[in-house]
């Protein structure tokens, strides 16, 4: 028999809560379906839920929070209200560059990326400017908060990105400190692509009863 077995309508962005500009957008952008750490993790971040999700690498865990953190986010209000820590810069620029596509929808969000290796004193006259979600990495970022270049008392949303490999590099204090700036009335997510015993001591210090998704490879 020939079919084919149809998609399970909880796999369409539409179910989802977004706006239409943001639903015409994923379309253009040719975000057709969702993939499945999206589909696990989405339904419960849009209600604001604080959500560990671990799925492999390619598998569009940028998306789930960019979306997320973007609903959150209230374009008129001139605060830094989401932050994404990265482990590199080159992660940094591509989150910053995946948010940026996903904000189209919206007018003018500007997004600012603060990592090492590049000079304070540009990034610092970024936010002086106005940023509406930073993608740094923990050093950097805290370096900024220090001099007072960064505030975070408007976040409404802490992303926590490759949260294993922040761990392997040393980052757990960093994270912490910028943790303990963040207001505590946010929505904190954590993605990794795997689950070592210090991803949940991490999620136990900075987490609200987080929803734990995960999506094993596919072979
Ligand atoms: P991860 O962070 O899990 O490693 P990424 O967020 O970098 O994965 O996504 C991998 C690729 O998949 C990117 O090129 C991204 O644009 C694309 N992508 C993400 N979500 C979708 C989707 N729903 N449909 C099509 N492509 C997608
Ligand atoms: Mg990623």
């Amino acid at each position: 028999m020939i079919g084919r077995m149809s998609q399970a309508p909880s796999t369409r962005f539409d179910s989802l809560p977004l706006a239409p500009a943001t639903l015409e957008n994923l379309q253009k952008l040719g975000y057709l379906e969702m993939t499945a750490i999206q589909a696990a993790s989405l339904p419960a971040a849009l209600l604001g839920k604080d959500v560990i999700a671990q799925a492999k690498t390619g598998s569009g865990k940028t998306a789930a929070f960019a979306l997320t953190l973007l609903a959150n986010l209230n374009a008129r209000r001139f605060a830094v209200q989401a932050l994404v820590l990265c482990p590199t810069r080159e992660l940094a620029e591509q989150v910053a560059t995946e948010v940026r596509r996903l904000a189209r929808a919206e007018d003018n969000v500007k997004v600012v990326t603060l990592m090492g290796g590049v000079p304070l004193r540009g990034q610092a006259a970024s936010l002086e400017h106005g940023a509406h979600i930073v993608v740094g990495t923990p050093g950097r970022v805290m370096d900024h908060l220090d001099r007072g270049n960064l505030k975070l008392d408007a976040l409404s949303t802490l992303v926590l990105d490759e949260a294993d490999r922040m761990l392997d590099m040393g980052f757990a204090d960093d994270i912490a400190k910028v943790a303990r700036q963040c207001p505590t009335q946010r929505q904190t997510l954590l993605f990794s692509a795997t689950y070592p015993e210090g991803i949940a001591k991490l999620a136990a210090q900075f987490m609200r009863s987080p929803i734990t998704v995960k999506v094993e490879a596919q072979h």
